[in-house]
């Protein structure tokens, strides 16, 4: 069969080696649009295959550091290259593994050149100021130097963007890395480090291990050589790293969660706040840490957006990411689809109003994947599950506001705040919404989860801790600054 010539076994990357895990036992990824085809097999790696990596990291520490910045960021304009002459496999890889939509697989993929692209350039930029110093025959300035060691941990909701927007920024600054990705994403993950690999970086400057996240995930967090920390996922996880890492005073930064508001006020253009909304909740399935899941309508214009909405919703197409014409995928594993499932659910349960969807997809086409319909709730109040909690599914909790302020407080009313987008032609509303809403990313007239790779990404409240991911803020993490002070 077709499917299975395409299947093969991956192996760790470690002191530029590919080998087997200790263990030889090895874990199946499958395809959420057809759970019978296995797309490849990983490590099951053990605790002691772990160990071999952060060593392998943290001997290539002082050779990597100084290679010098320049010549970092050339080795990154060579995996971009790398990158792109793959782009079609990976794209197609990432589709199989996750379910995302081969135009968004793909599109995702070129974001990752571009990323590797940009920070290849920052080998060439500024790595300090000269700051005067009151003594008039001193030389003092600033000078950032690599942290050594930096573990990195990613979910599978972005299999190349987020690897790479978290080691390129590491490497370019001088870090060496291990690299543990989800399990669920992890073929997609070995295929990016494959692009390292042939990029001829140094020995151990990359380390790239599979397996539980509860054993080599924890025992990475844990590991005495770490230096950092780089982690985007669940809560729950995310608390773990933080209270590993403080223990320890080793730096860590955190993105988690979101429950992102989009508000759409009277004086809107309801056909482009129609248009993001459905991109925002629906795209990726909404499995997007960014997605747009409450949407708060201002009411003079609630049933006319309603029906827009569902007009618009009615559209989609729901199959197999590989197949033209298909607008959403699957959700990315039967765990996420059952999740998605549980909501829907607990939504009708706790008096929510379902108006269109809310049923798992299992006959016809759709037999063999996790698929559910696009959904869309109405009568949600802000203590209900689906208000308050990140489904990472294609479903929408609409409310309604009878002013600006009133759509605000709704909008905050969460414990996340990552993304948010207001809908309005009004300047005194959209003044009022950049200075009262709780987010790191803000956005006017445009969706919710737009996100630009030369600026800062990350939210406020429980969504992120520590500094800013992509563009330059990346630099804050990634690196230390050494005050100098010359005395001629
Ligand atoms: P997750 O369970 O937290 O997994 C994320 C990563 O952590 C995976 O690599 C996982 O490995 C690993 N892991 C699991 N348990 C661990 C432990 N005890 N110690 C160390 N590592 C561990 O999250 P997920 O379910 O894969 O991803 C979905 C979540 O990620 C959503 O809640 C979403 O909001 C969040 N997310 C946030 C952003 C953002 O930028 N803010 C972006 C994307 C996703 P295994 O795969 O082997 O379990
Ligand atoms: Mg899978």
């Amino acid at each position: 069969m077709q499917t299975e010539m395409k299947e093969k076994t991956y192996r760790n990357f470690i002191n530029n080696q590919w080998i087997g895990s200790a263990s030889e036992e090895t874990i199946k990824s499958l395809n959420p649009a057809n759970k019978e085809e296995i797309v490849g097999y990983v490590q099951s790696s053990t605790v002691e295959d772990l160990d071999h990596a952060v060593q392998a990291a943290h001997k290539a520490k002082k050779l990597w550091r100084k290679l010098g910045q320049a010549a970092r960021g050339q080795i990154l304009y060579k995996v971009a290259n790398i990158l792109e002459e793959n782009l079609e496999e990976i794209a197609e890889t990432m589709t199989r593994e996750m379910g995302k939509t081969l135009p968004e697989a793909k599109g995702e993929t070129a974001r990752g050149v571009a990323i590797l692209r940009y920070y290849a350039g920052e080998g060439m930029r500024k790595d300090g100021d000269v700051i005067p110093s009151s003594d008039k025959d001193a030389l003092m300035f600033t000078k950032r130097s690599p942290l050594g060691v930096v573990g990195v941990i990613t979910p599978w909701n972005f299999p190349v963007a987020i690897p790479i927007w978290k080691i390129a920024p590491a490497l370019v600054y001088g870090n060496t890395v291990v690299f543990k990705p989800a399990t669920e994403a992890a073929v997609t993950a070995a295929k990016v480090v494959d692009c390292f690999a042939k990029a001829g970086l140094p020995e151990g400057v990359i380390n790239f291990i599979t397996g539980s996240g509860s054993v080599i995930g924890q025992k990475l967090i844990e590991h005495p050589l770490l230096n950092a920390i780089t982690f985007t996922g669940s809560e729950t996880v995310g608390e773990g790293v933080a209270k590993s890492a403080a223990s320890r005073g080793i730096k860590f930064q955190l993105e988690m969660g979101g429950k992102n508001p989009v508000i759409v006020m009277k004086d809107a253009n309801l056909d482009s706040a129609v248009e993001a909304v459905i991109s925002g909740a629906f795209r990726s399935t909404g499995q997007k840490c960014t997605a747009s899941s409450r949407v708060i309508v201002e009411s003079e214009v609630y049933e006319a957006f309603k029906e827009k909405l569902i007009q618009e919703t009615e559209k989609i197409t729901v199959g197999p990411g590989l197949e033209e014409g298909i607008w959403m995928g699957p959700c990315a594993s039967e765990s996420q689809f059952r999740t998605v499932i549980k909501y829907i659910e607990q939504g009708k349960e706790e008096g929510a109003t379902l108006i269109y969807g809310g049923e798992p997809l299992t006959s016809g086409e759709h037999a063999k994947g996790y698929y559910v319909t696009p959904t869309i709730f109405e009568n949600v109040t802000p203590e209900m599950s689906i208000a308050q909690e990140e489904i990472f599914g294609p479903v929408i909790a609409l409310f309604k506001a009878t002013d600006l302020e009133e759509a605000i407080n709704l909008a905050n009313e969460t414990k996340y705040g990552l993304s948010a987008s207001i809908f309005t032609t009004n300047i005194g509303s959209l003044l009022e919404f950049i200075d009262e809403i709780e987010a790191g990313l803000v956005r006017i007239n445009a969706e919710s989860a737009g996100v630009e790779l030369q600026a800062p990404f990350g939210g406020m409240k429980a969504s992120s801790t520590g500094s800013r991911e992509q563009g330059e803020a990346a630099k804050e993490f990634y690196t230390s600054i050494k005050t100098v002070f010359i005395k001629g």
